[in-house]
């Protein structure tokens, strides 16, 4: 495993849209490890392929401190309610935001063996995956916050 640098958000690879996984290489498996190390580096709640510079519909998401979700190619398959939440973000660093977001998301991916699965997510988790689903379309969250947050308000942030 290595770690890989974290584009800053004016990196023109955050804007592009990222391309379906075709097949499970052993690039992308090694991806997602490096991904995986690079977040907890960063002490990070997500992160997305295109962040470490692969612009590919990859993405990791921890829920609380011991389960990592690795998805490949996930869709929303259902979005419930809205809820603001304080977001950051690890190519965005020293800017928070109020972001509105879905409180409950279906999402469906598949896995680093090609099986195909479905999160039913609420709270932080929900808007993490988000969170990194915009990534993978070109989206940042500065780009839908209503409001941002001096970082001197800010305690301790999350990033993704
Ligand atoms: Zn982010």
């Amino acid at each position: 495993m290595a770690l890989r640098n974290i584009l800053h958000d004016n990196h023109p690879v955050l804007r592009k849209k990222t391309d379906k996984v075709k097949n499970l290489s052993s690039g992308v498996l090694r991806l997602l490890d490096d991904m995986r190390e690079t977040m907890k580096d960063a002490n990070g709640v997500g992160l997305a392929a295109n962040q470490v510079g692969v612009s590919k519909r990859i993405l990791i998401a921890a829920d609380g401190d011991e389960v990592i979700y690795e998805l490949i190619n996930p869709h929303c398959e259902k979005r419930e309610g809205e809820g603001m939440g304080i977001e950051g973000c690890l190519s965005v660093p020293q800017t928070y935001g109020e972001v509105p977001r879905a409180t409950k998301v279906v999402v469906t991916a598949i896995d680093r063996e090609g099986k195909p699965f479905r999160i039913t997510a609420e709270g932080l988790l929900a808007r993490i995956l988000q969170h990194e689903m915009d990534h993978l379309e070109g989206v940042l969250f500065t780009d839908k916050a209503v409001r941002f947050i001096d970082p001197a308000e800010m305690q301790e942030g999350e990033e993704s």
